[in-house]
């Protein structure tokens, strides 16, 4: 069981709290979504729920507190795709994605087949292949973003922790990295968190969504409930319709306003 229950969260930077005492609670084998305007929080919480930033409240996964783990057997049960991961220059995608496997080997063993297997496979979900022997700082954005997403699938976690895993994609690469998690999620059970700027495909890919704003939550439920008109407007300062897809999900659509 890999559901994550983060109660009485708080997180400050330099003696500035950005997360005020915040409670979530997601299921084992949920996706969650998490949305709100930029500074919201978003990331902050996403590192706090991976024990990568320090904070007080309690965080735990699968029953487990997450300061009880150490760093390795946290890296074991949560994978966090940062926002801006840090890119080493002289890797390649494939040294890259064998990255993910580093909290699953013993000490000073070297990879085996399982860790071969699993690289392989993240590879070849993400349609790399063809560029597996090229050096991170050649790949477009989109490319590097998937290279990525593969390092976290490599690295076989129950909870996957996503910031922004589309922002760089274009819309068929979008598409086709939220299925893969989709059918990740389902295969493998993952507990899926993302922080997502898309709204129509939060609506469409997360089973919740939790909304922020300063640091608090000021939405949480179905996307249908979170995403209307009026929240939108109120925490994002946008003019916006809400509309039913054809796809039972929910389309956000921007309203310009032209001067007449
Ligand atoms: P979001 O991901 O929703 O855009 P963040 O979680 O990145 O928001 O940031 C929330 C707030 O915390 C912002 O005001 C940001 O400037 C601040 N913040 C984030 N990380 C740091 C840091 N390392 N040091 C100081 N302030 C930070
Ligand atoms: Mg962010």
């Amino acid at each position: 069981m890999s559901g994550i229950q983060a109660s009485e969260l708080v997180v400050a930077f330099n003696g500035t709290t950005v997360i005020h005492g915040l409670d979530v609670s997601i299921a084992s084998g949920e996706w969650v979504g998490v949305i709100g305007p930029n500074g919201s929080g978003k990331s902050t919480l996403l590192r706090a729920l991976a024990g990568a930033i320090p904070f007080s409240g309690t965080v735990q996964i699968g029953g487990v507190a997450i300061h009880d783990l150490d760093e390795r057997q946290r890296a074991q049960m949560v994978a966090l795709v940062p926002q801006r991961p840090v890119i080493p220059e002289g890797f390649t995608v494939t040294d890259y994605v064998y990255l993910g496997r580093s909290p699953h080997l013993r000490f000073l063993a070297s990879e085996g087949p399982s860790d071969a297997g699993a690289v392989a496979n993240a590879i070849e979900v993400l349609e790399l292949a063809e560029m597996a022997g090229r050096r991170l700082p050649t790949l477009s954005g989109g490319e590097l973003q998937r290279v990525i997403l593969a390092r976290a699938i490599a690295q076989q976690t129950p909870v996957l922790l996503l910031d922004e895993p589309t922002t760089s994609l274009d819309l068929g690469h979008q598409q086709q990295a939220l299925e893969l998690v989709e059918t990740m999620r389902r295969s493998r059970e993952l507990t899926v968190v993302t922080a997502i700027h898309d709204l129509t495909l939060a609506s469409q890919f997360c089973d919740r969504l939790v909304m922020l704003a300063s640091g608090r939550v000021v939405g949480e439920g179905e996307p249908e409930a979170v995403l209307t008109e009026e929240s939108i407007g109120l925490h994002y300062g946008a003019d916006v319709s809400v509309q039913r897809d054809p796809g039972g999900g929910i389309a956000v659509i921007p309203l310009r306003h032209r001067r007449s």
